[in-house]
């Protein structure tokens, strides 16, 4: 009995410190300053001020009025000079004063980096790749072309900073140094492919073709066709035409060879070296039903990685989890097998999000991000959702989830994008980065808050999901 009057008497006491703590909350004024940091650089000639106060008080910058939202957000724009700028922040709750002062620098002439020499010093070798998927580029730090994979042999002609100049094709590509080494074999002038094979298993079929040194290839992906370049090689295959049901026409010319599936679109490829034998794995069109699909859901950053963060303090990571569980929910009520890369606030590498949907066997991965920007320009201007893919394979399907979302929840519709990101880049599987909202627009934030609207935003997703796999063939 003395002790339940002890715990009463502990449990009142709790009561009474949540309702000071409350009282005090709503009593008492506030003001916090989530973006920018005092003392920042900002390259750009404005900037925002992001944050919170009492959703009472009235606020201003420099003397500027500042709108405060109902859940004491604030999110105003601010014009920068040159050089040193002095700002004060002022919120007033009755007669409760917070005063922030920051100062903020605007460089006077954008930063010169030093010009890195671009001088190619020559280097006539063959080299071997020792790495799998490293980028192969245009240029030094362009864009990627087919990446690269280990084992295979091709001609060194210089050497620029820390690249390898190669020939690629009719004329030359970049390879990061750390990822080939000098070879033993001499790069063949020309080799002749004379033999394709074809096996399947229940969700790939291979083409095989034999060649007599491992090469760099070139794919290209179109609709339902994959078009192959190989390094030096030129093709004569003595079977003309092959067929399975689900791959129905191949055809071939001395320096590529097309492979074309039975459905609208390519839905996942690979390539691989077998030793000398080249693998090209192509992924059986998909059924029409969401039921049985893998899918992997990537919820954005995690842990130490925050993503953007709100104006009053909500991190973007915590958000996109809450979406992703959501939609792993509604996509498993569906039917389909769902994977998370990560299911609480830890850190994931972003390679390793991939690496863990390729392990899965997904048949699509889909991250899920929010958005915000970088100083210069207006949160009240660019806001909305977005969907990004790389790869061709993957617009219909970024397009699908893109037209759903916005049916739910009524954002700007800021288009499909294509991005060259970590998440977007698979061939396989169709891969998508989603960003439903912005972090740093006061009413998607707000909404986005919103545990009903967060399951809304799910559903959305799904549905367009469920209806990319309906239209699929
Ligand atoms: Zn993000």
């Amino acid at each position: 009995m003395l002790n339940n009057l002890k715990k009463l008497s502990v449990f009142f006491a709790a009561l009474g410190i949540i309702f000071v703590a409350l009282y005090a909350y709503a009593s008492c004024n506030r003001l916090v300053v989530v973006y920018p940091k005092d003392g920042a650089t900002i390259k750009a000639n404005s900037t925002f001020f992001i944050g919170n106060t009492n959703p009472n008080a009235t606020m201003s910058v420099n003397g500027e009025a500042v709108k405060v939202y109902s859940n004491g957000a604030f999110v105003r724009v601010f014009s920068l000079k040159k050089g040193k700028n002095e700002i004060t922040l002022v919120s007033q709750f009755n007669d409760d004063v917070k005063i922030k002062k920051m100062s903020l620098y605007v460089p006077y002439a954008p930063a010169t980096t030093p010009a890195s020499s671009q001088v190619l010093v020559p280097y006539n070798a063959s080299i071997v790749v020792t790495e799998e998927e490293a980028p192969l580029r245009k240029t030094p730090y362009g864009d990627r072309l087919t990446p690269i994979k280990e084992g295979m042999i091709c001609q060194s002609v210089g050497i620029i900073n820390n690249h390898y100049k190669v020939k690629y094709g009719d004329g030359f590509a970049y390879i990061l140094k750390n990822f080939a080494k000098p070879a033993d074999e001499m790069v063949l002038d020309k080799q002749v492919a004379d033999k394709i094979s074809f096996h399947e298993d229940k969700k790939y079929i291979y083409a095989v073709v034999s060649l007599a040194q491992p090469v760099l290839a070139d794919i290209d992906a179109k609709n339902n066709i994959l078009n192959v370049k190989l390094n030096n090689t030129s093709f004569n295959f003595k079977d003309t035409q092959k067929k399975t049901s689900d791959m129905s026409i191949f055809s071939f010319n001395d320096d590529s060879f097309s492979i074309s599936v039975s459905a609208k679109n390519l839905n996942g490829y690979d390539y691989y070296y077998e030793g000398k034998k080249f693998v090209l794995k192509i992924r059986k069109p998909f059924s029409n039903y969401v039921e049985g699909k893998v899918i992997v859901i990537d919820p954005g950053h995690g842990g130490k990685e925050c993503g953007s963060i709100g104006p009053t303090e909500v991190p973007e990571k915590d958000i996109n989890l809450k979406i992703s569980k959501y939609l792993q929910d509604e996509l498993t009520k569906a039917g389909a097998h769902v994977y998370m890369t990560r299911e609480s606030d830890v850190y994931v590498d972003l390679y390793d999000r991939v690496e863990f949907a390729q392990k899965k066997h997904a048949d699509i991965l889909i991250s899920i991000h929010n958005n915000a920007l970088p100083d210069g320009q207006n949160p009240y201007i660019t806001h909305g959702t977005s969907t990004y893919y790389f790869q061709p394979q993957a617009k219909i399907l970024a397009q699908s989830v893109q037209k759903n979302l916005i049916k739910v929840n009524g954002f700007n519709d800021l288009g499909v994008k294509y991005g060259s990101l970590v998440l977007t880049r698979p061939t396989n599987p169709v891969s998508i980065l989603v960003e439903v909202g912005f972090m740093i627009n006061p009413f998607e934030y707000e909404a986005l808050l919103k545990p009903e609207n967060q399951f809304k935003y799910a559903v959305g997703i799904k549905n367009g999901i469920v209806e990319y796999f309906k239209n699929f063939s």
